[in-house]
């Protein structure tokens, strides 16, 4: 389990509970730049998740908090997980990238 990520210069706290929420398993703070993630999650959805909370911050540090909604993070989040999972080889070159491609 992940327990801190980078984001755009700030480091946000990733807080694995026994329970997030009665309708949720995970949500974010902005303001105290905390993830909250349901603990023994399936990897997949894990991560998935994960993703999700980070494009709710992005979106709010980018001033578009009110510019989106629950869908439209679904859709990017699973968009984004599938991506990776399915590219690893595009992945490993974009951590290792230097110079010309
Ligand atoms: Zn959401």
């Amino acid at each position: 389990m992940i327990d801190k990520i980078l984001l755009c210069g700030h480091n946000i706290t990733v807080q694995n509970m026994e329970h997030v929420g009665e309708s949720t398993i995970a949500n974010s703070d902005y303001a105290k730049a905390i993830i909250s993630m349901e603990a023994g999650l399936p990897c997949d959805v894990y991560y998935c998740t994960l993703i999700h909370e980070v494009i709710h911050l992005l979106m709010n540090m980018d001033g578009m908090r009110d510019a989106h909604n629950e869908r439209d993070v679904c859709a990017l989040a699973n968009g984004i997980f599938q991506f990776i999972k399915d590219n690893p080889t595009v992945m490993n070159n974009i951590l290792s990238a230097r110079g010309t491609e």
